[in-house]
């Protein structure tokens, strides 16, 4: 953690465990990925730090989809209620929450953002909160708040066109129909023209 604070690195650490966790907090992490076993104590030290969180919980849900060996299965059915806690309490406690993947895309993985905003919300973010840790929340986490995250004049044109408002169905993130990355038109489902 000196060193790279050194060169002005951030640092992310995956730490499932509470022991571990909270001695990266105490070091000065930027964040806790994954989280599982945080206590409501290094919960309250990353809200007091400003340390962000993010659960991945999409990500660790997927072990307990019947593909995975008996072994991560078994591994998902006792961690991902508990990182359910943690996501609860650090919600409530007002810890900045940001979504992230820690595996591969594939067809058939369930590994989505959009999914990890949907299942925020089921644990009592509001819809604005979800969308804020996806897009605002996470762009700070990565230090790229000054270009990307939000829509404003003279920041990258990053953009998700979605069948319906987000902040009254969340659900509609897993339908995109347009996406727009720094201004180019990255993937098109709409069947009209887009121009400028
Ligand atoms: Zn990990």
């Amino acid at each position: 953690m000196d060193e790279a604070a050194r060169r002005g690195v951030a640092v992310m650490v995956h730490a499932h465990g509470d022991e571990g966790a909270r001695a990266a907090v105490l070091a000065g992490a930027r964040s806790i990925e994954h989280g599982t076993y945080l206590s409501e104590e290094t919960i309250g030290l990353m809200q007091e730090r400003g340390t962000y969180f993010v659960p991945t919980y999409v990500t660790m849900d997927e072990m307990n989809e019947e593909q995975y060996d008996y072994v991560l299965r078994l591994r998902g059915k006792y961690m991902v209620p508990q990182l359910e806690k943690a996501i609860r309490m650090a919600h409530e406690a007002g810890v900045r929450i940001a979504t992230g993947a820690d595996n591969y895309y594939d067809p058939d993985s369930i590994n989505r953002i959009s999914i990890e905003v949907e299942q925020f919300v089921r644990m009592g973010m509001s819809n604005f909160e979800a969308l804020r840790s996806a897009t605002v929340v996470a762009a700070e986490l990565l230090q790229v708040d000054d270009r990307t995250g939000r829509l404003v004049e003279g920041y990258e044109a990053d953009m998700l066109l979605v069948p319906a408002n987000p902040l009254e169905e969340i659900t509609a993130l897993q339908d995109g129909l347009l996406v727009i990355s720094n201004g180019i038109v990255a993937v098109k489902r709409i069947p009209f023209a887009v121009t400028d």
